[in-house]
C-alpha cells in the first residue's frame, strides 16, 4: 500500500509545502511567505516544472493554507504530515491526536520560535481537512536513541528531572534519511559507524551507530554545537554574565544576538550567506575568509569530538545546501581531519555535479560521500507509515470484534 503525502512545513511567517505522489515518485512543492503583510505570496512548482506565483496579500497562515489546499486538492492527497521541530520526549513520528498536540503545546518552551508556527498549521489544517489522517514528525526524534551521557548536561539533576533540560538535537529527519541512503549507498545499509554534516543555514552533526542516532551537535536548543549562517553555535556559557555585567544587556537580547545575528554573519559582518562569503574571500575580504576558517574548523573539530560515540568509523556524509554545493568546504572541512586516514579525492570532489549523490574518496579508509538530503520525502514515509499502522490496527481490531460477536 502506498498513498500521496502533504508535507507541511509551518513557520512564523512561511509556509514549506511538498505534495509527495504514492510511490513517491513525483512532487509539488512551493512556500508561503511574508505572510500577514502586503507582499504574501505563493511561490511553487507544479507539475511539468512549471513555475507558480500567486499574489495573496495580507493572508495568514490558515488563508495560505486554505489556498495551497484548494490548488493541491484534485490530487487527493491521503495523508498530511506536519514537520514538527521539538517533540519533547516524543520518540518516532505520531498520528495528531489532542494528547499529542498537547505533548506539541508542551515542548513550546524548548522551541519558541518553531512549536507555536507549527501548532497554527496543524490547527488550520484540521478545521479544513477534518476527515484526513494527519502525522507529527519530529525532528528531535531520531535523536531519541542517545545514550544519557550524550545528552545529559553537567548541571544539578533537577533540571532535569523537573524542567526536562537535557541535549534533544535537531535535523533528525535529515539526519536520519541522509545515513540511510548513504549507508545503502556504501552497501552497508543501517549498519556501521557513520558521522554525518548537514550543513545549510542551520547546521548540526551526528554520529550513527547500526542506523541509531547516538550523538548529535545540537542540545536544548538549535543554537548548541556548530557555526550556522546566524548562529554562533557554541560559546563559552559565561559569555551571557560578561556581556550583562559589561554591556547592561538583558538576557533577550542577548539570545538575540547569539540566534541572529552571529555565526558567519557576526564574524564576517557581511553575510550569513556561504555563497557571498566564498566570493568576497576570494576577492580578498579577511573577514569573510577568517569566517569560512571558523566555519570548517569548528565542523571538523565536532565531527573529531562525535566519533568517540561510534566504535568504528565506516565513513562521513555531507548534505545540505552548504555540504551538497560546496567542493572547497568539504575539502577544507577535511583538511583539519588528516589523523583520521581519509584518502580524500580531490578530483572527484570538485567533478560532482550539484544536487547529485556520490563518493569522493579515493576508495581506502573511511568513506567519504555527499548526499543530497530529502526531508520532505522522509516525513511523507513516516507519515505514510503511522498512517498504514493505523488502518491495520483498525482492521484488526474490527475483524477482533467481529470474531467476538461470531
Ligand atoms: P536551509 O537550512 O535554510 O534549508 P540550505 O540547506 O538551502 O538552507 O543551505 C543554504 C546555504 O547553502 C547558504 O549558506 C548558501 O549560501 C549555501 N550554498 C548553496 N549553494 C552553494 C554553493 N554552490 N557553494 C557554497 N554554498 C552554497
Amino acid at each position: 500500500m502506498s498513498i500521496s503525502v502533504l508535507v507541511i512545513n509551518c513557520g512564523s511567517s512561511s509556509i514549506k509545502y511538498a505534495l509527495v505522489s504514492e510511490r513517491h515518485e513525483d512532487r509539488i512543492f512551493g512556500l508561503a511567505e511574508n505572510l500577514g503583510s502586503a507582499e504574501a505570496r505563493i511561490k511553487g512548482i507544479t507539475t511539468g516544472d512549471k513555475a507558480l506565483e500567486l499574489l495573496i496579500p495580507h493572508a495568514d497562515h490558515e488563508k495560505a493554507l486554505e489556498t495551497i489546499l484548494e490548488r493541491l486538492s484534485h490530487y487527493n492527497p491521503q495523508a498530511i504530515g506536519h514537520r514538527v521541530v521539538h517533540g519533547g520526549t516524543l520518540t518516532k513520528a505520531e498520528l495528531l491526536t489532542p494528547e499529542i498536540i498537547d505533548r506539541i503545546r508542551a515542548a513550546t518552551p524548548l522551541a519558541p520560535l518553531h512549536n507555536p508556527a507549527h501548532l497554527v498549521g496543524i490547527d488550520a489544517t484540521m478545521r479544513l481537512f477534518p476527515e484526513l489522517p494527519q502525522v507529527a514528525v519530529f525532528d528531535t526524534a531520531f535523536h531519541q536513541t542517545m545514550p544519557a551521557h550524550a545528552y545529559r548536561y553537567a548541571v544539578p539533576k533537577f533540571l532535569y528531572t523537573e524542567h526536562n533540560v537535557r541535549r534533544y538535537g535537531f535535523h533528525g529527519t535529515s539526519h536520519a534519511y541522509v545515513s540511510e541512503r548513504g549507508s545503502e549507498l556504501a552497501g552497508s545499509y543501517k549498519q556501521g559507524g557513520w558521522l554525518t554534516a548537514h550543513l545549510g543555514n542551520g547546521s548540526s552533526t551526528c554520529a550513527i551507530w547500526n542506523g541509531q542516532s547516538v550523538d548529535t551537535s545540537m542540545g536544548l536548543t538549535p543554537l548548541e554545537g556548530l557555526v550556522m549562517g546566524t548562529r554562533s553555535g557554541d560559546v563559552d556559557p559565561s559569555l551571557h554574565s560578561f556581556i550583562a555585567n559589561n554591556l547592561g544587556w538583558d538576557i533577550y537580547k542577548i539570545d538575540k544576538m547569539l540566534n541572529s545575528q552571529s555565526g558567519l554573519l557576526g564574524l564576517s559582518n557581511l553575510s550569513n550567506d556561504m555563497r557571498t562569503l566564498i566570493e568576497a574571500s576570494e576577492e580578498g575580504n579577511e573577514d569573510a575568509a577568517l569566517a569560512i576558517e571558523v566555519f570548517c574548523y569548528r565542523l571538523a573539530k565536532s565531527l573529531a569530538a562525535l566519533s568517540c560515540g561510534l566504535p568504528r568509523l565506516d565513513g562521513l556524509f555531507f548534505t545540505g545546501g552548504i555540504g551538497e554545493n560546496s567542493a572547497y568546504i568539504r575539502e577544507k572541512t577535511l583538511s583539519y581531519l588528516p589523523h583520521f586516514g581519509f584518502n580524500f579525492s580531490q578530483e572527484k570532489n570538485d567533478s560532482l555535479k550539484r544536487g547529485t549523490e556520490g563518493r569522493i574518496d579515493a576508495g581506502t579508509g573511511p568513506q567519504i560521500w555527499v548526499v543530497p538530503t530529502d526531508e520532505e520525502g522522509r516525513i511523507a514515509k513516516e507519515t505514510e507509515q503511522v498512517v498504514i499502522h493505523e488502518v491495520n490496527q483498525a482492521t484488526s481490531k474490527k475483524s477482533e470484534a467481529e470474531f467476538a460477536m461470531a
